[in-house]
């Protein structure tokens, strides 16, 4: 039986959340999410970009002060994380209207994957199916999002990104159609391969992923090595994994981190505890409210000229105190930090999460 596979993504998630959930003001303007750019001044990056500011050349990841240049008028927004987190999970919901059973694999915050080879039955054809999805997404969560229909993950992947924003795109079930869809893509098309791996292939004279189709296993050894098996069949679109559902999103970690508006010297001890505090007073606040507590404190240091370490440690039991927290990611950041390099920016990043119920405490035993 032929396998449907269809693979979901929010069109510019963030921006989307902000233009059409937050402030209806900013439909059809350039949003950018992220840092105040603060007149130019501003030091840290651009999340999300709606599909208007990226007409001005503005991406995910380019640092404010830059995107502000290139669209002063844009609409700069700091965004609030719990926004997203709602709007996502209202998404997922309406992904498992559609799917068969449980099959609906949860890939980031704004993407999935779900399986639809019976429910496909329901419908005239694959592609009713995923005008149905579309519309049913944009009336219950008001966000748009693009569909990427083959027989795997893999291929599905590669197909809602060919079309975006509201785009759907069908790739066949037959083997010929699946390798003319990919054959003129580039390597780093495919999910996994990133821009190490096409770096090097490209030294090797590969830029896309036909000419990957015509070699076999043993040409590709020397550059690809262990991973040309991988390669090889991703690249003609074979991808047997089964699509396993992960149930309901569950968190993992928690973050804060600052930028700092001028570089801090490392042995300004005063002013870089003080930050540490403030974040992991934020930390342990949210891990309350949520009832989660975490056993693993990371410390995040990014030096002036953007070398970043992260440095970990366990607390032997679960906690959401403010106090421990600050008292570790001090500690974490007294041993690990370089006393002779200026530091750009700091963060914090508690995981290992619990919940807080579950914990026993030594009161317990008592
Ligand atoms: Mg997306």
């Amino acid at each position: 039986m032929d396998r449907w596979i269809l693979h979901v993504d929010m069109d510019a998630f963030f921006a989307s959340v902000e233009q059409y959930r937050n402030n209806p003001e900013l439909v059809g303007k350039p949003v950018c999410v992220g840092h105040d750019p603060k007149k130019g001044e501003g030091r840290g990056v651009v999340r999300a970009v709606s599909y208007e500011a990226r007409a001005f050349g503005i991406r995910s990841g380019m640092p404010v002060s830059q995107a502000y240049r290139l669209c002063p008028d844009a609409a700069f927004v700091t965004g609030e994380f719990g926004n997203y987190r709602v709007a996502s999970g209202e998404f997922m919901d309406v992904l498992a209207d559609f799917a068969d059973g449980q099959h609906v694999r949860r890939a980031s915050i704004d993407e999935a994957y779900i399986e639809v080879t019976f429910k496909v039955k329901e419908y005239p054809s694959v592609v009713d199916l995923a005008k149905d999805l579309q519309s049913a997404v944009k009336v219950q969560t008001r966000l748009p999002c693009s569909v990427g229909i083959a027989p795997n993950m893999a291929v599905a992947k590669v197909a809602t990104g060919m079309n975006k924003p509201m785009g759907i795109t069908l790739v066949g079930q037959e083997t010929r159609e699946i390798m003319e869809f990919l054959a003129p893509l580039k390597v780093d098309a495919l999910n996994g391969v990133g821009a190490k791996t096409a770096m090097r292939l490209e030294r090797f004279g590969i830029t896309i992923l036909g000419q990957i189709q015509q070699m076999t296993v043993a040409e590709l050894w020397p550059v690809m090595g262990r991973g040309s098996s991988w390669l090889h069949a991703r690249a003609c679109g074979i991808d047997e994994r089964q699509l396993i559902g992960n149930g309901p999103w569950v968190r993992k970690s928690m973050s804060k981190d600052r930028t700092f508006m001028k570089d801090v010297d490392a042995e300004n001890t005063p002013l870089l505890h003080h930050v540490i505090a403030k974040m992991c007073s934020r930390i342990a606040q949210k891990l309350q409210k949520k009832e989660l507590k975490c056993r693993t404190v990371t410390v995040k240091i990014r030096y002036a000229d953007y070398t970043t370490i992260q440095r970990s440690r366990t607390i032997p039991v679960s906690s959401n105190d403010r106090v421990t927290l600050i008292r570790t990611a001090r500690d974490v950041f007294d041993h690990k930090r370089d006393p002779h390099r200026a530091i750009r920016l700091l963060g914090v990043k508690v995981s290992n999460l619990t919940e807080a119920k579950e914990e026993l405490t030594l009161i317990d035993f008592l």
